[in-house]
């Protein structure tokens, strides 16, 4: 599954979001499952209505969405990777992670101590991702040595890697974070492999106080500026009101939110937005059994979506019957979609569109 970290300073409202998070979740059990599965770790449905809608027109007895999980990785002070060094459950925690949304804090109260005594996201920001930087700076600092052995002794991939922890070194040492390296195609995989905090995808996210919810504020607004700056994503939420949000019942909140002027919950932005950043997108399979979501990276073919399904289904692939979403629903269903013409009998080389629902054919 894919995994996104929480992080920020102390007292912005992480667990306050987290807690909504799970929360909202278990109140909508039927809907959208929630399960923790440790302390600190929320496994949550993809907000997705395209699915309930052709789960009516399917007359599915069961409706399966996709997932991803959130971690609250709590436990970062200005400092840590000096003196106690950051803790090794911190560390570990986040270098499992695919992206990793940092939560700032953008709401005065007097009442709710910062830990740097002022409000001030960008400079929160920076802290904490200075922490990061430091983390990856010693760790590969540690593993050069070691890599320069092997290369010395003509290890092809030893010599392939010191070039990427140069390039990595480089930057770090210049106070900016590894995702700013570029880095070739081929190169993707064993890149990855070097297992740096800041080589994964951000996600900014500004706590508002309650008043600026649908609006933002100026310290949001600042963070919107950052974020476009590092071609990253933000969203605008208020951990309070979606700690509220998620006790009310579905028809309690919809009238909350009409009042606040928000079309849906924070959280559902939330959620979608760290799926777009991880590259992913949906496809459906839907029938009288189940209606159910799928998800898969962008640009993936047919066969490769088959087998998330099951790998039998990538190995034997023949063809997949293909229908958007947008025909599925205008015909009424698979039948009225086949007499419309609008059933493609896709093949190998077929890239899935988000949304296609699909029905795949394989040998074994
Ligand atoms: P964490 O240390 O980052 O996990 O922060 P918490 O979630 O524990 O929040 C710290 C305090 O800030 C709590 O008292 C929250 O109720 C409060 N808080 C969180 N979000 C908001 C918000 O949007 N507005 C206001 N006024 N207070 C908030």
């Amino acid at each position: 599954g894919f995994k996104c970290g929480i992080v920020g300073l102390p007292n912005v409202g992480k667990s306050t979001l987290f807690n909504a998070l799970t929360k909202t979740a278990a109140a909508q059990a039927e809907n959208y499952p929630f399960c923790t599965i440790e302390p600190n770790v929320g496994d949550v449905a993809i907000p997705e209505p395209r699915l309930f809608k052709l789960a009516e027109i399917a007359k599915s007895a069961e409706v399966i969405p996709s997932r991803m999980q959130f971690v609250d990785i709590a436990g970062l002070v200005k400092g840590a990777s000096q003196g106690e060094g950051l803790g090794n459950q911190f560390l570990a925690n986040i270098r499992e992670v695919d992206a990793v949304a940092y939560v700032l804090r953008c709401f005065e109260d007097d009442d709710i101590t910062h830990v740097a005594g002022r409000i001030n996201p960008l400079e929160d920001f920076e802290i904490v991702e200075t922490e990061l930087m430091l983390a990856d700076l010693e760790s590969l600092e540690k593993r050069l040595p070691a890599l320069e052995k092997k290369a010395k002794g003509q290890d092809k991939d030893a010599k392939a890697t010191i070039v990427l922890v140069e390039k990595a070194l480089e930057v770090l040492r210049d106070g900016r974070p590894a995702r700013s390296v570029e880095i070739d195609a081929d190169d993707r995989k064993a890149w990855k492999g070097l297992q740096l905090l800041t080589q994964k995808p951000v996600l900014f996210v500004a706590n508002v106080d309650e008043d600026s919810a649908a609006t933002g504020n100026d310290y949001s607004k600042q963070v919107e500026a950052k974020a476009a700056e590092e071609g990253a994503k933000a969203v605008i939420i208020s951990a309070r009101i979606e700690a509220e949000l998620a006790q009310l019942e579905d028809d309690e909140q919809a009238e909350y939110l009409e009042t606040l002027g928000l079309e849906e919950p924070g959280l559902n932005r939330m959620i979608r937005t760290g799926y777009e950043l991880l590259h992913l997108q949906t496809y459906f399979t839907a029938g009288p059994k189940e209606a159910r979501a799928w998800t898969i990276p962008i640009g993936a073919t047919a066969p490769k979506a088959a087998g998330v399904i099951h790998t039998d289904f990538e190995k034997g692939f023949i063809r997949a019957e293909t229908i958007s979403f947008d025909d599925y629903v205008a015909n009424n269903g698979e039948a009225g979609a086949k007499e419309a013409g609008k059933v493609r009998l896709e093949g190998k080389e077929y890239i899935v569109q988000d949304g296609d629902v699909m029905h795949f054919r394989f040998a074994n």
